[in-house]
């Protein structure tokens, strides 16, 4: 019986002015965010591509069609529990993920440690098993655009206890995006599933 499984995954997005920017599923203070069809996060994608791949169940954009008004301007952490939830369903783990971000601005590394524990925390994971590095695009000319590669070690699960616990993460993250979406509609006075203003203009969701 095949015991690990390893998955790859790889996303990019353009920067645009006057878009939050988030990676990680941080906001981070920077003038341009990521345009895109959902918040951008280029690296919650790519490591949500790493996540199906790893047991092959497909991409992001098998599950997210480009273009679903349902997606729009969404809190990528949703596509990280769809592929926590193949991954489970599939009867794996995380061992580790580890990252590349390539992007020119800006500099990642100072706050690397609080990405990490932001991404390990969505993943249920120690911050140990989450590694997020990065580089500048150099001699690409791609300063306008933010890369990320990610892989991902998964291991067949032994003992059902570890599936109730990743079912507990999913489940944590799912209230919470259901809290979040009354607060909005509560305080904007917008329906559920959200009809506000577009902020990206791109139908690229992957
Ligand atoms: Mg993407």
């Amino acid at each position: 019986m095949m015991t690990t499984r390893i998955g790859f995954g790889y996303d990019s997005h353009e920067f645009k002015p006057g878009v939050p920017l988030r990676i990680g599923g941080l906001t981070l203070d920077h003038p341009e965010g990521l345009a895109g069809h959902s918040d951008g996060d280029v690296l919650l994608h790519a490591i949500t591509d790493a996540l199906l791949g790893a047991v092959a169940a497909g991409d992001i954009g098998s599950f997210f069609p480009p273009g679903d008004p349902r997606w729009k301007n969404a809190d990528s952490a949703i596509f990280l529990n769809l592929a926590m939830e193949e991954l489970q369903h599939a009867g794996y783990r995380i061992a580790n993920i580890d990252t590349t971000l390539v992007l020119a601005k800006p500099k990642i590394s100072p706050i690397a440690p609080e990405m990490r524990a932001r991404v390990a925390d969505l993943l249920g994971l120690e911050i140990d098993q989450v590694s997020i590095k990065a580089k500048t695009p150099e001699g690409l000319g791609l300063d306008h655009v933010a890369q990320c590669h990610a892989v991902a070690l998964v291991e067949k699960v032994t003992d059902p206890e570890e599936l109730k616990s990743m079912s507990a993460v999913i489940e944590s993250q799912r209230q919470l995006e259901d809290v979040v979406e009354d607060l909005l509609s509560s305080v904007h006075g917008v329906p559920k599933k959200r009809a506000v203003a577009p902020v990206y203009d791109t139908e690229d969701i992957t």
